[in-house]
């Protein structure tokens, strides 16, 4: 039972590659490891009812675990090379592996991605994938490299993937007291559940920012919290401009603005790139980014004063109550 299960994954997952000497089906996978690279090394778990609602469809499921854990090479600047997958099922559901596999494979495909092991057992459905990518030794984007003076930008539209959990049925939770708008459009909501559900992961993005972004990361619990970590690894402080936070029209038409800002500022799950760089070079760095399918926007400053803090068009401090998202909180 347990067999077929890996054996359909396998099919659906395993994707050839040159430096996979032995994939699924040993006691463990060999990998031929670059020489000149760091191996970039990553784990991310989803827990039915925590990270997803327990509605959420098995495809949608497959894409995101594997998005989340791609989005964090992203913002390391690396390329994906090998993913391990350590599944915890109910029961040996062919369908819903099936449909998990399908989604899976469409983003492993994607981004040449090879499925090289893991484990399955049962249990309270739970995801947990182990991702490995290669970065040039002293090329890797860390967190702590912002200096006073640097610009801070961020790929994307911030708040769809929060702003779509608040319209999903059996939404998780309603912790910034969302506001929405009357009559939503059912092409608005799939856009915001859609951002929610199949996040992109930004990897040419992090590629491109090598050598020229001084700190980045991902955004996935919040723009404000993990601001809060460039801050805190590089000992500097940030400054958001809130009308300049790049919104999608989609959530333009569902949220009031209030509600759109806490959205934007404190929803997780947007796995868009926050990083910064010197000023002087952003235009071509814009442009850059612009054209490899994913813009991004300066969205405010680095400053010496710890802490991050949000300014309105007229530069006045906006004080905001939620920070993004914490576990065991
Ligand atoms: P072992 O008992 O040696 O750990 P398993 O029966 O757990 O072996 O796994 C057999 C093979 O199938 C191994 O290569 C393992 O990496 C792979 N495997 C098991 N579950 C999964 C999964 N969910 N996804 C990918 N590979 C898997
Ligand atoms: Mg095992």
């Amino acid at each position: 039972m347990e067999f077929d299960l890996v054996e359909l994954i396998r099919r659906r997952c395993e994707i050839a590659r040159e430096d996979v000497r032995l994939g699924i089906g040993d006691d463990a996978a060999l990998l031929a490891v670059p020489s000149g690279q760091l191996l970039a090394m990553s784990t991310d778990t989803l827990v039915s009812g925590v990270h997803f609602p327990q509605a959420t469809s098995a495809h949608a499921i497959g894409w995101k675990a594997l998005a989340v854990n791609l989005s964090d090479l992203a913002a390391m600047g690396a390329t994906p090379a090998w993913a391990t997958l350590a599944l915890t099922l109910p029961s040996a559901d062919r369908a819903w592996v099936s449909d998990f596999a399908d989604g899976f494979a469409a983003l492993a495909q994607e981004f040449k991605l090879a499925l090289v092991g893991g484990d399955t057992t049962q249990g309270p459905l739970c995801v947990t994938v182990t991702i490995i990518g290669f970065v040039p030794d002293g090329a890797a984007l860390v967190r702590s490299g912002a200096r006073t003076g640097d610009a801070i930008f961020v790929t994307g539209t911030l708040g769809d993937a929060a702003g779509g959990l608040r319209l999903s049925s059996g939404a998780l939770r309603d912790d910034i007291g969302a506001t929405v708008a009357a009559s939503v459009s059912e092409s608005v909501r799939g856009a915001l559940i859609e951002r929610l559900q199949r996040p992109r992961p930004r990897i040419a993005q992090g590629l491109l920012l090598r050598g020229r972004a001084t700190a980045c990361i991902d955004v996935s619990d919040g723009l404000l919290a993990d601001l809060g970590h460039i801050g805190a690894a590089g000992r500097v402080g940030a400054e958001i401009d809130a009308e300049s936070l790049p919104a999608s029209s989609a959530l333009l038409s569902a949220f009031d603005a209030p509600t759109r800002q806490r959205l934007q500022l404190g929803g997780g799950d947007d796995y868009e790139l926050c990083f910064t760089a010197n000023d002087d070079d952003a235009d071509v760095l814009l442009g850059d980014l612009a054209r490899s399918g994913c813009g991004a926007t300066r969205i405010g400053r680095i400053v010496a004063e710890p802490g991050v803090r949000v300014r309105d068009r007229q530069g006045t401090e906006i004080v905001v109550a939620h920070s993004g998202w914490q576990h065991f909180s």
